[in-house]
């Protein structure tokens, strides 16, 4: 096993995450197999119980691991699903500490930071190292060198460097290289003063990637490595880049993966980086543009729905095709915000969410999509509230709705999920992870999945009632998807609309550049046919209005 230990300096939102995955699908492409492990140095067990504006989006693994984003960009970068013990927190940490004390394990001993803090840390990571199938084991610590919260886990991963030997470990830091307006020039103290407090904790980079909006300069990058003492091929540029697919390439131009392949005694056998590299081309080749809006409620911080956009980009490379993402606050369409929020679209999509807040947006964009024959996708809370707009405008039930949303509605069509009624506490209890899902034979969704037996992800707590499906399947929200149990609902395919899908799962999860999720494929095939169709019609509209113009002159 070989460790790759990246830390941050300087400031956060640097890019760490895509680095990190960036740094793994290089290894990867020597024909190696490679894990990833998240370290995020808060109190919370999982990311489960944060509001996506405190770190963006949480993602959901098979195993039902409610975990931090950057475990989304390691499954995506390294085409392998992880695990929640990939992901270690603060509050994971202590949690099996303090178990262990009151187990009586530590003998009478007092329970201190270190040893038993830290040894719990490097344990942990050796574990998922050792369980894993993989040759290499890239550990992201999350935060910034110097607070607070991350001492402990640099503790640990220099007490590992000492254990493994300095053959098996290297350590990688990032750092922002910034450029200050009025000289022009790439300034290196930042970087150099990160590397300083490194050093003071003990731990010697090998490896530095310098952020900065342009790439840097041969003299930048020698004296980062003068001062910071490492060759000046270790010293990696990382300017802003089109889109994170394109990082990984940017990487190995600088000869990174050559570095790392000595640098850790590798046995590289193969590169398979072309594949890769043809993705990225197909991204950049597409010209043809499809709007797709995403009516959500954290839509002031993009990172909330990142697996949303890497899964319309995945699609869009399959499809040759850009997607446009307008992005609408469900809120706003409520309140009328938002002048005519529906015009130039080619497709909807309404992703997952909690709260009352901007649920009204979101049926509102169902209905509208509903009416106009719109390409619409609904994922969990989107399936559940175009739900809700049908059992209201089609079954006639006007006060249907969700009872998260109003528990006194005579037509809870979505209620609670039977075994949630009893449940306390938030943490970890909603329904997770992968489940399987029966598809019929002959739905578009079976066509779209090639399978009639599908695995995917979820998160919720509730669910369609199942009192009301008889009543929606006869007015035409036909239910193609189901859990074994036949009562649970998990995809509605609308009859006579040209693409209006709604799953209970959350497709995005799964979505990898190589293999787009099948709801998204269809969803932007979708687009791309209405937005023809509708070029058609402008067309020969165009033409009429030409030929009328034309017979007055005469
Ligand atoms: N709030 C809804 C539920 O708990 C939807 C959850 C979601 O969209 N992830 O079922």
């Amino acid at each position: 096993m070989r460790y790759v230990i990246v830390t941050g300096g300087v400031l956060s939102g640097l890019g760490k995450g895509i680095i990190t995955s960036s740094l793994g699908r290089l290894i990867k492409c020597c024909g190696l197999e490679v894990t990833a492990i998240k370290i995020d140095p808060y109190l919370n067990c999982d990311a489960g119980t944060m509001n996506p504006y405190q770190h963006g989006e949480v993602f959901v693994l098979d195993d039902g691991g409610e975990v931090d984003l950057d475990l989304g960009n390691y499954e995506r970068f390294l085409d392998k699903n992880l695990t929640s013990d990939n992901n270690i927190t603060t509050g994971k940490v202590y949690r099996s500490v303090i178990n262990k004390e009151r187990r009586g394990d530590y003998l009478g001993k007092t329970v201190q930071i270190i040893p038993h803090i830290t040894n719990e840390i490097r344990m942990g990571i050796e574990e998922v190292a050792q369980n894993s199938d993989a040759d290499v084991c890239v550990v992201e610590l999350g935060g910034t060198v110097g607070d607070i919260e991350s001492a402990p886990f640099l503790e640990a991963v220099r007490q590992l460097h000492h254990i493994v030997g300095h053959d098996r470990l290297m350590f990688a830091h990032v750092t922002l290289v910034p450029v200050l307006s009025v000289v022009g020039e790439q300034k290196t103290k930042p970087t150099q003063h990160s590397v300083k407090e490194l050093r003071a904790i003990g731990i010697h980079p090998d490896l530095i990637f310098g952020r900065s909006q342009f790439p840097m300069g041969q003299d930048t990058k020698e004296k980062i490595a003068l001062f910071c003492d490492v060759p000046v091929e270790a010293v990696i540029s990382v300017p802003d880049a089109p889109s994170i697919y394109h990082v990984p390439l940017m990487l190995e131009e600088q000869g990174l993966k050559d570095y790392l392949i000595e640098r850790l005694d590798l046995q590289a056998n193969g590169d398979s980086l072309a594949d890769w590299r043809k993705f990225v081309q197909r991204i950049d080749r597409a010209k043809n543009e499809v709007n797709i809006a995403l009516i959500g409620k954290y839509t002031h911080l993009k990172d909330s729905y990142i697996s949303h956009i890497e899964a319309l980009i995945h699609t869009g490379a399959l499809l040759n095709v850009k997607v446009k993402i307008k992005w609408l606050e469900a809120e706003d369409i409520e309140e009328g915000k938002v002048k005519k929020p529906f015009e130039d679209l080619h497709g909807i999509l309404v992703p997952g969410g909690f709260g009352w807040r901007g649920s009204e947006g979101k049926i509102m964009a169902a209905k509208h999509a509903r009416e106009k024959g719109l390409p619409f996708l609904g994922i969990c809370l989107g399936f559940q509230m175009a739900t809700a707009e049908f059992s209201r405008n089609v079954v006639g039930l006007a006060e249907a709705n969700s009872s998260e949303f109003n528990p006194r509605t005579p037509h809870p069509v979505i209620d609670l999920l039977p075994e949630q009624k009893t449940t306390t506490d938030m943490g970890g209890t909603l329904r997770l992870g992968a489940h399987q899902v029966l598809v019929d034979k002959g739905s578009k969704t079976s066509h779209l999945y090639k399978s009639t037996e599908i695995y995917e992800r979820h998160r919720h707590r509730y669910e369609v009632n199942p009192d009301y499906i008889d009543r929606l399947e006869e007015a035409g929200m036909k239910f193609v998807g189901r859990a074994p149990d036949k009562i649970r609902m998990e995809v509605f395919e609308l009859e006579g609309h040209p693409y209006f899908i709604g799953c209970q799962f959350h497709p995005e999860l799964k979505s990898r550049p190589n293999r787009p999720a099948p709801l998204f494929v269809g969803l932007v095939s979708a687009a791309i046919d209405y937005k023809k169709a509708k070029d058609r019609k402008a067309k020969r509209s165009g033409k009429k209005a030409k030929g009328k113009k034309a017979k007055k002159k005469k």
